[in-house]
């Protein structure tokens, strides 16, 4: 089980970072340490002073597959569910600037929350799917898979370019504006079309 992520995918989050806009999908990967289920809490790293909170939508993989048609990617993805990739902005930052990997501000233990998923049969329309994140219960960021500069299918064809897809694998599609900083003691819920589905805290 592998876990893919996508980078600056939307295009106010790519701007609010003073990020290009991509021509292709940029692509991460986070082992499975990285996950977090059952809400259970996230403890902040001491090895940052800058983790930011970026809420995803998650595709969960459910066929395998290589060289995926765009046509024929939604055969390979039926669950949909909201995470959250955490960022050490610090070290990334540094990353960045030296053209370093970026693993270390991505990929580390806990750095992403994973919530319930939901079949995506119970979506209308998988192009205008809301969801968004409150923290403390204010709202920071919201999105839609409308706004993706590369939505479902083309992200599932690209990634299978490179990579086979195994049953069980995940793919966080990027993040829209409004990342921030988090801090001990905060409450992170995250909805997809007003549903809580994930709902921890910061240790
Ligand atoms: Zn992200």
């Amino acid at each position: 089980m592998k876990i893919f992520a996508i980078g600056r995918n939307y295009a106010e989050h790519a701007k609010e970072l003073n990020n290009p806009l991509p021509s292709e999908p940029v692509v991460f990967m986070m082992p499975i340490t990285c996950i977090i289920q059952r809400n259970k809490p996230f403890f902040y790293p001491d090895f940052s002073n800058d983790i930011h909170h970026e809420v995803e939508l998650v595709l969960k993989i459910s066929k395998a597959g290589k060289n995926v048609q765009e046509k024929f990617a939604k055969r390979y993805y039926q669950q949909i569910g909201v995470g959250i990739d955490f960022t050490a902005r610090d070290l990334q930052k540094k990353a960045k600037e030296s053209g370093l990997p970026w693993e270390k501000a991505k990929a580390f233990d806990g750095a992403a929350p994973l919530g319930t998923f939901i079949d995506k049969d119970h979506f209308n329309d998988l192009g205008d799917i809301s969801f968004n994140l409150e923290i403390n219960g204010i709202e920071v960021q919201k999105g839609n898979s409308g706004d993706m500069i590369f939505p479902f299918d083309q992200l599932i064809s690209y990634v299978s370019k490179f990579f086979s897809l195994q049953i069980g694998d995940l793919l966080f599609t990027g993040t829209p504006a409004g990342v921030g900083p988090v801090k001990i003691g905060d409450r992170l819920e995250a909805f997809i079309e007003g549903e809580s589905l994930l709902n921890f805290a910061v240790k």
